[in-house]
């Protein structure tokens, strides 16, 4: 399993994004905007799959912490 940065980072993408979700986030829901929406089990930090996000190359996956 990864290591849990959830409290450390904002946003992850690309192959690092990828890597996170299989190896340590649990896909959980699906959000009212169509999102994936991935949970840290340890920490309870939910992320949101942004596909084709401003300023990316396309279909790269970035994950953005849901703040609260
Ligand atoms: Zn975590």
């Amino acid at each position: 399993m990864e290591s849990c940065r959830c409290d450390v980072l904002n946003v992850l993408s690309g192959p690092l994004a990828q890597d996170y979700v299989r190896g340590h986030l649990e896909g959980a829901r699906v959000d009212g905007l169509g999102r994936q929406v991935h949970r840290c089990a340890r920490t309870g930090i939910e992320w949101t799959e942004d596909r084709n996000p401003d300023g990316y190359a396309e279909n790269v996956l970035v994950l953005r912490r849901v703040l609260r």
